[in-house]
């Protein structure tokens, strides 16, 4: 491949090269059937097959079990924040969220608009470095849902448990780490995600959902935000995002050729490494956000000694060809986003730079 451009953007974010080289060569006529994707009908045979492929993929990477649904959503991972409490936050119950960064903070302003919603555990306060270890936070036994954000894309802290909600159904949304590392599903009674960092373009969301969840949806629902219904109408209510559909079934292909979740893992974390020794080695010319024990294995944010360095090496990045590296515009910084397609070349790259920059500045 012409890596001309390493794409450290959060999101939408680079997807593999051989997914969009696929996407290429069926463009015109998927499967020689004479048409593209993007003009067959979704209730056609052909994108039946496309829709089970999706969800079958992420059944088996993530070991989905039977008594889970894999849904296909718009609306983005935002239109989840709405979602859960109309479906499960009735107006006389309550809901725990945990609020480790900023899209936490969105999904607690969502939920309160519902009901009553708190944020039982939050480290605004410190902002926004670290999340709970496992085992300290416990849901309040009478909680309708307690919710978490597994990886908190903007400052960059993730846990590396899966969050323990004892019988409090546990909601979770992993739009940032989904499929970048093996989760217990089990322990979730709801995880969301929006496509556009590890599983495909913007503009669908995935919800794994488990079937005693259904039963709790009230009656007389919109149905578009009914989580039974759509589950009942296998995700076409009406029509679904038949290309973003189509691409997660590429990329569930993809991340079986290269050794499923396991073999992903541990190049996630050999990049992510990589990255952080840089940091850490620095003498502290850089100084990472989080702190070490919730560092994300996909967004690695960090500072330089000022804001005008911060600029300069955004722009000197860019002209090697390393693009996308401006940290978030509510934290400033540098963020590096290096979800499971992007090659550990462009991590090395970006390496090589920081030494050069920090002994040029430094
Ligand atoms: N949650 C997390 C963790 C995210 O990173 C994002 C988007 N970056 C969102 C929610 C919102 O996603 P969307 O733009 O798809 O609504």
């Amino acid at each position: 491949m012409d890596h001309k451009v390493f794409n450290f953007s959060a999101g939408p974010a680079v997807l593999p090269h051989a997914v969009l080289e696929k996407a290429q060569s069926e463009l015109l006529s998927l499967h020689g059937i004479g048409m593209s994707v993007m003009e067959i009908s979704h209730r056609s045979h052909h994108f039946e097959a496309i829709l089970a492929a999706a969800r079958d993929g992420l059944r088996e990477l993530l070991n989905v079990p039977q008594n889970y649904q894999i849904l296909f959503l718009q609306g983005g991972a935002s239109l989840q924040f709405s979602m859960v409490p109309i479906n499960f936050l009735a107006k006389d119950g309550s809901a725990d969220y945990v609020i480790t960064g900023a899209w936490g903070e969105k999904a607690l302003i969502e939920a309160k608009r519902c009901g009553h919603a708190e944020a039982v555990y939050s480290t605004a306060g410190s902002g926004y470095r670290s999340v709970p270890s496992d085992g300290e936070i416990a849901a309040r036994p009478d909680a309708a849902y307690i919710h978490y954000t597994s990886n908190e894309t903007i400052e960059g802290v993730e846990f590396d448990h899966d969050l323990d909600g004892g019988n409090v159904p546990v909601v979770c949304d992993a739009s940032s780490n989904i499929l970048s590392k093996p989760i217990d599903v089990e322990k979730y009674a709801l995880i969301y995600a929006g496509a556009q960092k590890n599983l495909g373009p913007s503009g669908v969301t995935v919800v794994i959902i488990r079937d005693d969840m259904l039963e709790r949806v009230p009656a007389g629902q919109h149905s578009l935000l009914d989580y039974r219904k759509i589950a009942e109408n296998d995700s076409m209510l009406n029509t679904p995002n038949t290309w973003g559909i189509y691409i997660i079934s590429l990329v569930c292909e993809w991340m079986r050729s290269q050794g499923g979740v396991q073999a992903i893992t541990h190049r996630n974390e050999a990049k992510a490494s990589l990255l952080y020794e840089a940091i850490d080695g620095s003498d502290g010319f850089y100084s990472g956000h989080a702190d070490p024990a919730a560092r994300s294995k996909m967004n690695v944010t960090f500072r330089l000694p000022s804001e005008v360095l911060e600029a300069e090496f955004c722009g000197d990045a860019a002209t090697l060809g390393l693009e996308g590296l401006k940290g978030h515009r509510s934290v400033g910084g540098i963020r590096a986003s290096i979800y499971n397609a992007f090659p550990k070349e462009g991590v090395e790259r970006l390496v090589e730079f920081m030494k050069d920059f920090a002994d040029r500045n430094g």
